[in-house]
């Protein structure tokens, strides 16, 4: 970025609810090769497009269990390969969002900290020992390994006004990058 190269182009279109890719169990990754190189390089291209802080192999179509992520800090672009949550701690209130599920964010308690481990692009077994977002995205990435999303994490009447809404979008074919909105654990909506 900013290096003077042409931007490229995103490799991939990101897999939106209803999409039956993203409800499937992702296999393990067993090769790192460079196949597997030339994805995650896709993947995080894809990742800055869409401005998202990580995208899960099966967002994009692809079910090995892998993520990328980059949380604006001095690391950059991050890769996680076979991840696994070994200690989940504590509790954290944040409104968290999904690209596949464009533009609605909710507010949902989740853990705050998590223990998690997996490998880095060397085949390198890695730990990581994250809170806040950073553990956050790590729960809501390996969900997206499982087959859930973060519908299936909310409250019935955040799942109820998420829904509403995104029927609504689906019948007027809304905008690509459309409006954001929030919704807190009673279903109360607050536009952005
Ligand atoms: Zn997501």
């Amino acid at each position: 970025m900013g290096d003077g190269t042409l931007a490229r182009m995103p490799a991939f279109a990101i897999r939106t609810y209803g999409d039956p890719v993203l409800r499937q169990r992702a296999a393990e990754v067993t090769d790192i090769d460079a196949a597997l190189r030339r994805l995650v390089d896709d993947m995080i291209d894809t990742m800055y497009d869409a401005s998202g802080l990580a995208v899960a192999a099966p967002q994009v179509g692809v079910e090995r269990r892998l993520f990328v992520y980059d949380l604006n800090d001095d690391r950059g672009p991050q890769v996680m390969i076979n991840p696994v949550i070994e200690e989940l701690d504590g509790e954290w209130a944040y409104d968290e969002g999904c690209l596949s599920v464009p533009g609605l964010y909710f507010t949902i308690r989740r853990p705050k900290d998590a223990l998690v481990r997996g490998l880095d692009l060397d085949g390198n077994e890695v730990r990581i020992e994250a809170t806040t977002l950073e553990a956050r995205m790590f729960q809501h990435e390996i969900e997206h390994l499982d087959g859930h999303l973060l519908l299936e994490r909310v409250t019935p009447a955040q799942r109820k006004a998420g829904l509403r809404i995104l029927r609504e979008r689906q019948v007027t074919g809304g905008p690509r990058r459309p409006p954001t909105v929030v919704i807190d654990e009673d279903g109360g909506i607050a536009d952005d």
